[in-house]
């Protein structure tokens, strides 16, 4: 029998039929996987528990000889992440981590950086403090994911002409051209480009530097936190040709949590 071996995380599951699921895992050693897991919708099933988004996993799979999608064959959970399962907000980033590797991770490439990137992003949600902000988190995951996908903003030069940019109180972005603009390029390149200060530019060279666990211990004002998340935000837009489904979330289970602790 051809089987392969690996650890991954699951992403997403969805229905096949009345009693199977289809699985999309992300693995250090294949990428993005997607597997069939048969039974996986009975109330019994041996999967069913493994398979529970974000659970941290390790399978075997059947490798099909046709051109279907391979057979989830065994699967063991070696972290279950039951602080994210049972967390609206904790809950809602890490299924936009999911969303964004799903988008930005290729089917089948390997990129072990991607994973333990997506791994220790993970077990920092899981373990935050109730009411925790996590927004610099994602912001930092956004950032670190674009860099190790080849979409590393431009924020040291203008991405047109490569001449240094000279702030006076703020600097142009374009999302369009993947980063910062010079007044002439602005003018002639893209004049929707966004308005950002020098403290958020300063902020995301902080961000792609550091390692995940120490972005907590960034003191970061709101208005440069906003700033920053609009500026992702416009530039996955134009990558992803689209909006990210499941961003919104994340904001509005935090007004919810917010009122329910009021
Ligand atoms: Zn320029």
């Amino acid at each position: 029998m051809n089987l392969y071996k690996t650890e991954a995380i699951v992403l997403r599951g969805y229905d096949l039929g009345e009693q199977d699921k289809v699985v999309l895992f992300y693995s250090p050693k294949y990428g993005r996987i997607r597997v069939i897991a048969k039974g996986a919708r009975r109330v019994k099933s041996r999967f069913a528990p493994a398979i529970q988004p974000p659970s941290y996993d390790e399978l075997i799979v059947h490798k099909s000889r046709e051109k279907t999608l391979d057979i989830l064959s065994e699967c063991k959970i070696k972290y279950p992440f039951m602080k994210i399962r049972s967390s609206l907000v904790k809950f809602a980033c890490s299924s936009y981590l999911a969303e964004l590797i799903t988008r930005f991770a290729a089917d089948e490439q390997p990129c072990p950086v991607l994973f333990f990137l997506l791994l220790k992003t993970l077990f920092l949600i899981e373990e935050a403090a109730p009411g925790q902000s996590l927004n610099l988190l994602i912001r930092s995951f956004e950032l670190k994911l674009l860099d190790i996908s080849g979409y590393r903003p431009c924020i040291e030069r203008c991405v047109n002409c490569g001449k240094k940019i000279e702030f006076i109180k703020s600097a142009h972005f374009s999302a369009k051209l993947g980063g910062l603009l010079c007044e002439v390029c602005k003018e002639k390149n893209d004049r929707g480009a966004l308005t950002i200060s020098r403290q958020l530019v300063n902020l995301m060279h902080h961000l792609l530097h550091l390692r995940m666990e120490q972005v907590y211990k960034l003191k970061v004002k709101g208005k440069i936190e906003r700033e920053l998340e609009m500026v992702l935000k416009s530039f996955i837009f134009h990558l992803a040709d689209g909006e990210m489904i499941t961003l919104p979330f994340i904001r509005n289970f935090e007004k919810l949590e917010a009122s329910e602790f009021q």
